[in-house]
């Protein structure tokens, strides 16, 4: 089998929230006929200098037409010499760059023709089926004004409503806030809601993330993540000794693998297909259950193309830490397939049909064409939510 051409559409969805995000929606043709998907997801990360759609449509003819799907380490062959350093190392925060999503996009649409062509879930070729559902948390961003309260307590009312009742929290623009709106989230929805997880972003030090624990611990939550300023990984492993809850961070390359677990900094790493796609993430997991680090699958969220990617790779993990990341089909308005990815009672449904198990439907896709960046519109962030 070789890949023909190649379809590369830009479009943007709306979050829940009102904000805009920007995805690149890659079909990969074959010479048998059959089609694979791919998504570069989320892209408003990068909104000071977004890629140039023709560029990369460009590119990645440049490496895929004419090649087996089926050869995807030949494929990450061929990416390391134009996409330079998108797995071997990586910033830690966002954990993804440009170049590990265009190489994530490549590597899904690959893996999709390959379970299409075979009539088999994608999991079939990553170990294996371990579990047909994986557990989510949705997340919620910082309350930075008076009105963030309301908005958020009602973001989990109507989830809540819908079945989901598990969270995580963006905290650390302003803890005093943090904490009372964390109170107001107990007093409002006691144990109704779970939090899994304190996300500091990489933002403080970990002596401050101490002391912030130390005032938050009360509300009751499993893991704090990205607890120290980026690389700071001896300041994780002190940290680490002195809180019950469990260290998690973003881990995106096998040079930041290595770091942690020499360093003893975390009891988690954080995973994504972002970080170069299936095959890639995949030796993370490795490494991290050999090194008895466990896994939790992280995002950027995805739409139903890249949460299915998602999916098979948690069906087929010997293990997962606690709840995962990915719920862009939740989050977002809108969607490219037929029928949505299934997040219900605070799991994804792992898609069951051949592939990723998702079906593309043009007519949506078309409809959410769109330039990648629009500067006039609200984008999404911790950083710079504005409304
Ligand atoms: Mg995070």
């Amino acid at each position: 089998m070789k890949i023909t051409s190649i379809t590369l559409v830009p479009i943007q969805t709306h979050r829940r929230t009102g904000s805009i995000s920007s995805h690149l929606i890659l079909q990969m043709h074959t010479d048998e006929g059959v089609t694979g998907l791919g998504e570069i997801s989320d892209l408003d990360c990068y909104r000071m200098y977004m890629p140039d759609v023709e560029a990369v449509r460009v590119g990645i003819e440049k490496i895929v037409l004419g090649r087996d799907p089926f050869a995807v380490q030949a494929m990450h062959n061929e990416m390391a010499k134009f996409l330079h350093n998108y797995f071997l190392s990586a910033p830690s925060y966002p954990p993804f760059t440009p170049a590990s999503q265009i190489a994530a996009g490549i590597d899904m649409a690959c893996f999709d023709i390959m379970g299409k062509a075979l009539d088999t879930p994608v999991h079939t070729f990553l170990g294996g089926q371990v579990r047909d559902a994986i557990d989510i948390c949705y997340p919620l961003f910082q309350v930075k004004a008076e009105a963030d309260y309301e908005r958020n307590l009602g973001y989990i009312r109507e989830l809540l409503d819908q079945g989901i009742s598990r969270f995580r929290y963006y905290v650390g623009v302003d803890f005093k806030k943090d904490e009372a709106f964390l109170a107001a989230l107990r007093d409002r929805f006691g144990d109704r809601v779970m939090l899994k997880a304190l996300d500091f972003q990489a933002r403080h030090y970990w002596k401050d993330t101490l002391r912030a624990y130390d005032r938050l611990k009360q509300f009751g939550f499993e893991v704090i993540e990205s607890p120290s300023w980026r690389e700071d990984f001896a300041g994780m492993a002190e940290l680490r000794r002195r809180v019950e809850a469990d260290i998690s961070e973003h881990c995106s390359s096998a040079s930041q693998a290595m770091a942690m677990i020499r360093a003893d900094a975390v009891d988690i790493f954080n995973v994504t297909v972002n970080s170069g796609g299936l095959l890639q993430v995949k030796k993370l997991v490795a490494l991290a259950e050999l090194a008895g680090i466990r896994t939790l699958i992280g995002t950027t969220q995805e739409l139903s193309i890249g949460t299915a990617a998602h999916a098979h790779l948690g069906a087929s993990m010997a293990e997962i830490a606690t709840a995962s990341d990915p719920v862009g089909p939740l989050l977002y308005a809108e969607d490219v397939v037929r029928e949505k990815v299934q997040i219900r009672d605070n799991q994804i449904a792992v898609p069951t049909g051949p592939g990723l198990g998702v079906e593309l439907d043009e007519e949506k896709l078309e409809a959410l064409r769109a330039p990648l960046v629009e500067w006039d519109r609200a984008a999404h962030g911790a950083g710079y939510v504005s409304d």
